[in-house]
């Protein structure tokens, strides 16, 4: 039996863990919930799953839980709340699965703990690089990843020796603009850009697939997960979000990873792990029939990949600034503040302006954040300033 910590419990990837565990009574159970802003969700999922320990974003909606649950769990709130949940002593599994680096210090916190850690907050991963298998060794925690091309390495590379391995390669769905022309995608709108054609998710992942810089990120996250270069992670555009990584071998050959585009799959992998056990989500139908298109992502036009390796090849707190740049940059987007070509803008000027440090300790990997996010709020009021609403 695994007792589960979730952090971001009313998000997407929090709704979809939480149907994992209805699928398995007998496997998971939930000991910890934490959510943001959403109370009367996060109320209704204690309700069901009766967590010990509650957290929510605000003080004010700590005591509305207070007053409005059916039964009293401890209720705490705010980043401390976050670490109640994450460090709470019942709870052998924690999933990070709230966005932005504002879960960086929970996952880590998780990981010296000696928890396994199912990660899906991927910017955690970015921002703190090494220092995140550092705290799992130093605590003995496990390091799982939730985010389906990093699941569907995990799966593929399981047991591999690494010397056998010349490249990974992660896929991309292409987002919503796969085959727009450059102009056009510099003028995308917000409802343009939160159109994804495959994947469901929460709206800053929605957004950094449409610029592509979500696949930067998972770039980054691949090398920092599997100790590899930035020569030896590739991307694939693959619009049809089936095949999820592949790994190529020294002799040229390759081995994929196949199921549904539905994130409770990686989910219950990390869950469960070892085990594979019939879940929620049905056997892949090779029944019907199906077209699987593969081509190369295009840099002129999504330039936040081309960054993001360009964050990777520098090291130390580079990729931390430019992703601390683009959590800036797509609030303001999705605010009307900015206009969808000045993310890339906003992201290639914070990371050419603010200096990279080694990757020394956490506190410096927030200092860099920090950094980057005055950086780039200055930039967003500059371009307000200038050009006026986009
Ligand atoms: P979302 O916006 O749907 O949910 C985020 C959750 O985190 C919510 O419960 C929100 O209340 C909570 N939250 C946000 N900031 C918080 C804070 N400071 N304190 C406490 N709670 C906070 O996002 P999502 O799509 O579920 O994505 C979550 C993470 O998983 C992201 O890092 C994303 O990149 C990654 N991811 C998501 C998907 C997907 O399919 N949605 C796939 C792969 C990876
Ligand atoms: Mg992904």
């Amino acid at each position: 039996m695994r007792h589960l910590a979730l952090l971001g419990s009313t998000g997407s990837i929090g709704t979809s863990t939480l149907d994992v565990v209805r699928a398995h009574p007998d496997r998971l159970s939930v000991v910890a919930l934490a959510g943001g802003r959403n109370r009367e969700l996060l109320r209704d999922q204690c309700d069901a799953f009766r967590p010990r320990c509650v957290s929510v974003g605000s003080k004010g909606d700590a005591e509305w839980l207070r007053a409005n649950l059916s039964y009293r769990p401890e209720v705490h709130w705010g980043d401390d709340g976050l670490l109640a949940c994450a460090l709470h002593a019942d709870a052998d599994t924690v999933v990070a699965a709230i966005v932005g680096s504002a879960g960086l210090a929970s996952t880590e916190a998780a990981l010296r703990a000696g928890r396994r850690v199912c990660v899906a907050n991927k910017e955690s991963l970015v921002v703190g690089g090494a220092l995140m298998h550092e705290a799992a060794r130093a605590g003995g925690g496990e390091l799982l990843p939730v985010d389906s091309e990093h699941a569907a390495l995990h799966q593929l590379l399981d047991g591999r020796d690494p010397a056998s391995i010349r490249e990974v390669r992660i896929t991309a769905s292409g987002g919503p603009f796969r085959d727009w022309p450059l102009a056009r995608i510099q003028a995308a709108t917000i409802q343009e850009a939160l159109n994804h054609p495959t994947w469901k998710m929460g709206p800053k992942i929605t957004i950094d697939s449409a610029t592509l810089m979500n696949k930067g990120l998972e770039v980054i996250e691949a090398s920092v997960l599997f100790g590899l270069t930035a020569d030896q992670v590739a991307v694939t555009v693959h619009p049809q979000s089936q095949v999820h990584a592949m790994v190529g071998f020294h002799d040229g050959s390759y081995q994929l990873q196949v199921c549904a585009n539905d994130m409770k799959l990686p989910i219950q992998y990390c869950l469960l792990y070892p085990d594979k056990q019939p879940g929620p989500v049905a056997p892949y139908p090779w029944e019907e029939a199906r077209t699987w298109t593969f081509e190369a992502p295009d840099l002129a036009r999504f330039p936040c990949l081309g960054l993001a390796f360009e964050a990777l090849r520098e090291g130390g707190t580079a990729p931390a600034l430019l992703n601390a740049a683009n959590e800036v940059a797509v609030a303001a987007f999705l605010q009307g503040q900015l206009g969808f070509w000045d993310i890339q803008a906003c992201n290639r000027d914070t990371l050419a302006r603010i200096p990279a440090a080694p990757l020394a300790s956490l506190g410096q990997v927030l200092d860099a954040d920090r950094a980057a996010r005055r950086h780039a709020e200055g930039w967003v009021r500059t371009r307000v300033r200038s050009f006026g609403c986009p």
